[in-house]
């Protein structure tokens, strides 16, 4: 990242909401329920997938966590009723990881069993380093009575190979693979964009050679060359996969990949709590950050 974008990146949090919020929208699919299943539908209609995320991470209280995963099942109950292919993604800190393992357990159970009920399918994100062991035991537990629960795992960390191999051996191999979007120290995680991209390549081969199944998560196309050189190596099946990628990136992809045969779920976020995952996508994208930053300061000079 240049000196500017860093500045930019820097700068984003001074400006105002409303500003952030225009810019945002096509990262986030509105607040309220209605506008996400809008999305989803519109998504479906164009032959992708979804997966659905309430926005909203560290909580401070039980009936949060319970209010959370309240919003999940009603959420999948829509999906059923309106036949939609899409299934959802949860973050184990919104539901009560760091105030009570056991109570997070609890609430996930109930959940996965909701979604099993319904025929559906739950994917546990994965957060910053501190929860990756809790969000893996959790997980595991969880496989042992539910074979629609899958997680995340990111390419980024240096243990990262070893936990899919230890997963994989309990016989719960189905993933999502990213790279990883929190800041990590470098004596547990790669800094170098080349090194992590190699391990990508690497624990997704290791992933494919053991049968997971993987949700390719990437809009590095780069990877996504990585992913279908693998795919035709070791002569996958269509529904043996599937690509994903973040609503509103790089659409253009999204089409090279649907073209070329493939499937591919977009992540679809939505809820009040929008503002927090906007600047963390519009960091990650100075180009569209420097359009907010401009509009931040020549609405500020014009006040002048
Ligand atoms: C479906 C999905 C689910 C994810 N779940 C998790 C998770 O559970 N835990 C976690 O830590 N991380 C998660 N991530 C984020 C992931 O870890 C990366 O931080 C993010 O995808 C960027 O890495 P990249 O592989 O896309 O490649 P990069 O090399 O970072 O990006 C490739 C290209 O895409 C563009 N791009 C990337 N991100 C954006 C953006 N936001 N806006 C515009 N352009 C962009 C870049 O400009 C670049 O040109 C998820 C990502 C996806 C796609």
């Amino acid at each position: 990242m240049s000196w500017f974008d860093k500045l930019v990146v820097m700068t984003l949090p001074l400006a105002p909401k409303p500003l952030v919020k225009r810019f945002a929208r096509r990262y986030v699919a509105g607040e309220t329920l209605e506008e996400m299943l809008g999305a989803v539908r519109r998504l479906n209609r164009e032959g992708m997938m979804a997966t659905i995320d309430v926005l909203g991470e560290f909580i401070s209280h039980k009936d949060e966590a319970l209010q959370a995963a309240q919003q999940y099942k009603t959420i999948l109950e829509a999906v059923a009723r309106e036949r939609l292919d899409a299934n959802i993604s949860v973050k184990l800190s919104q539901m009560g990881l760091l105030l009570d393992k056991d109570l997070c357990y609890d609430i996930m159970s109930d959940l996965v069993a909701t979604a099993a009920r319904l025929r559906n399918f739950v994917r546990i994100d994965m957060e910053d380093s501190p929860c990756t062991s809790d969000t893996i035991a959790i997980y595991l537990r969880l496989r042992k009575q539910y074979d629609n629960v899958g997680i995340v795992l990111q390419a980024y960390l240096r243990r990262t190979l070893g936990d899919a191999r230890d997963i994989m051996r309990a016989g719960a191999g189905h993933f999502r693979l990213c790279k990883g979007i929190y800041i990590e120290p470098r004596q547990i995680a790669f800094r170098d964009h080349k090194l992590i991209n190699k391990n990508y390549a690497l624990v997704l081969e290791e992933m494919f050679k053991n049968e997971a199944y993987v949700g390719i998560a990437t809009h590095n196309e780069e990877l996504v060359w990585d992913a279908m050189r693998l795919i035709d190596q070791y002569r996958l099946k269509r529904d043996e996969y599937e690509f994903q990628m973040l609503l509103g990136v790089d659409e253009e992809l999204r089409s090279i990949i649907l073209d070329g045969g493939h499937r591919l779920r977009v992540y679809v976020p939505f809820g009040k709590d929008w503002y927090a995952y906007s600047l963390r996508r519009l960091k990650e994208n100075p180009s569209i950050a420097r359009h907010i930053i401009k509009a931040f300061f020549r609405g500020l000079s014009s006040r002048r």
